[in-house]
C-alpha cells in the first residue's frame, strides 16, 4: 500500500488533490480541522476513484495534534510510511497592516507556515530512511507577488516558498523532492467572497481556475514522472502576471 497525506483535504483544492492521488493508486489520509461532513464527502470521492482512504482530524498549527495523530498512525503502521505529503491546509484573514490585529497575524502564520513545518518534520524522517519521498506545498500568487491587504498571508506563503527551496537542497541526495504550486484565483470556499466578474478582467484566461486544474499540477509533482524537478515553484494562475 502506498500512502499519501493531504492536509486540508476536506474541501476545495485539497479535495481535488485527494481524488486525483487516489486515481493514481494511493491510499489517502484526508486531514481536516473541523468540517467532518465535507471530509466524509472527500472520502466518498476517493472511494469512487477506485482506492481507499481514512479521515485524519488534526489542526496543522498545533504541534501536539500533528505529532499525536501522525505518531499514532506510524505506530500502527510500523512497516509502512507516508511517501507523498501535500501541505495544502491554509486560511486567509485579510486586513491592511495598519489595522491588522495580533490574532489575524498569528492565526494565518500558524496555520499556513507553522503547519507546513510541523507536518513535514513529522513525516520527513521515514522518507529519508526509505530514500523516496514527494513533498508538494500549496502556496499562492500572494506569496510570489505580495498582495495588499494580505500581508500576513503573503508573508506565510513566501515563507513556505523559501523553505521549499532550502529543504529541497537538504534532502535531494535521499531522493526526496520538495516543490511548491502557486495558484492564482481558484473557485473554492476561500474565494467565494471575491468579485470574480471584476477580478477576472486582469486574468488572461478570463476566469477563475478550478480546484481540479491545480490538482493536476500538484499530482504531477507528486508522481514518479517528476523525478528530476525539485526546489521549484509552479504557478497555476491563468496567466496573471507575477
Ligand atoms: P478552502 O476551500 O477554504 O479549504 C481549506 C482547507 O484547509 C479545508 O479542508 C480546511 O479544513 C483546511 N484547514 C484550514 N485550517 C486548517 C488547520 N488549522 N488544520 C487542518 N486543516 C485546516 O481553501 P482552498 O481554496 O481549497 O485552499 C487550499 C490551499 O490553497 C490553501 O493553502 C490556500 O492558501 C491555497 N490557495 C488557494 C487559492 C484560491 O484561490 N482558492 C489561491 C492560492 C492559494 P476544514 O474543512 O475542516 O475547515
Amino acid at each position: 500500500m502506498k500512502y499519501a497525506l493531504v492536509t486540508g483535504g476536506s474541501r476545495g483544492i485539497g479535495r481535488a488533490i485527494c481524488a486525483k492521488l487516489a486515481s493514481m493508486g494511493y491510499f489517502i489520509l484526508i486531514n481536516y480541522r473541523s468540517d467532518e461532513d465535507s471530509a466524509r464527502k472527500t472520502l466518498e470521492l476517493v472511494r469512487q476513484s477506485g482506492n481507499d482512504g481514512q479521515l485524519m482530524k488534526f489542526d496543522v498549527g498545533s504541534i501536539h495534534e500533528v505529532e499525536g495523530a501522525l505518531g499514532a498512525w506510524q505506530e500502527k503502521h510500523k512497516d509502512e510510511y507516508v511517501e507523498v505529503l501535500i501541505n495544502n491546509a491554509g486560511i486567509r484573514k485579510d486586513a491592511l497592516l495598519i489595522w491588522m490585529e495580533n490574532q489575524q497575524w498569528e492565526d494565518v502564520i500558524r496555520t499556513n507556515l507553522d503547519g507546513f513545518f510541523y507536518t513535514t518534520r513529522c513525516l520527513l524522517k521515514e522518507m529519508l530512511i526509505r530514500k523516496y519521498g514527494r513533498i508538494v506545498n500549496v502556496v499562492s500568487l500572494s506569496g510570489l507577488k505580495g498582495l495588499p491587504g494580505q500581508m500576513n498571508y503573503s508573508a506565510a506563503k513566501a515563507g513556505i516558498i523559501g523553505a521549499t527551496k532550502a529543504l529541497a537542497q537538504e534532502v535531494g541526495k535521499k531522493n526526496v523532492t520538495v516543490n511548491a504550486v502557486a495558484p492564482g484565483y481558484i473557485r473554492t470556499d476561500m474565494t467565494k467572497d471575491l468579485d470574480e466578474k471584476e477580478l477576472k478582467k486582469n486574468i488572461p484566461l478570463n476566469r477563475f481556475g478550478l480546484p481540479e486544474e491545480v490538482a493536476e499540477t500538484v499530482c504531477f509533482l507528486a508522481s514518479e514522472k517528476a523525478s528530476y524537478i525539485t526546489g521549484e515553484v509552479i504557478s497555476v494562475n491563468g496567466g496573471l502576471y507575477t
